[in-house]
């Protein structure tokens, strides 16, 4: 065998590792498929076996967003992150989609204490616009009663 064939015959065994299903089985063989036209690293049989082994995205997404509200504090933003260490504990999210999250969650963190000092300004807004509508009403009220005093005298 010519260099230039060996060459070819082993970039064509790579090119057929890389296009080869990655399942690997109980046995520890690797399926000898190659990989679905719509999938990465699957063939169409082991690509159905994983879409049917896939929890139901909405009891997941309801598992992984218990008790984290709406993500604007540190708290809620660590119920995230333990849920999602769980899930990936219990392989019901892929790697991958674990660190994405986690990213995600260090981003929201960054912003907790931005949104905490709005939710602050805005609620010292509105307490002083109570009391500057309490004086009013009182001032109102005062006048009212030394007009019906200067009324009655
Ligand atoms: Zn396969």
């Amino acid at each position: 065998m010519s260099l230039a064939v060996e060459v070819l015959s082993s970039i064509e065994s790579i090119n057929q590792i890389s296009n080869q299903c990655t399942h690997i089985n109980a046995a520890g063989r690797r399926c000898r498929m190659l990989v679905a036209p719509t999938h990465d690293t699957l063939c169409a049989h082991h690509l159905q076996q994983h879409i049917a082994a896939q929890p139901n995205p909405e009891i997941l997404a309801a598992e992984l967003l218990e008790s984290t509200g709406n993500l604007n504090t540190a708290d809620r933003v660590n119920a995230l992150l333990a849920n999602v260490t769980k899930a990936l504990a219990r392989q019901r999210i892929d790697r991958r989609d674990a660190l994405a999250i986690g990213y995600l969650a260090q981003l929201l963190l960054n912003t907790v204490p931005g949104v905490q000092k709005e939710h602050h300004a805005i609620r010292s807004a509105q307490a002083q616009q109570a009391r500057a509508a309490l004086r009013k009403k009182s001032f109102a009220e005062t006048q009212a009663a030394r007009l019906r005093a200067s009324q009655t005298a």
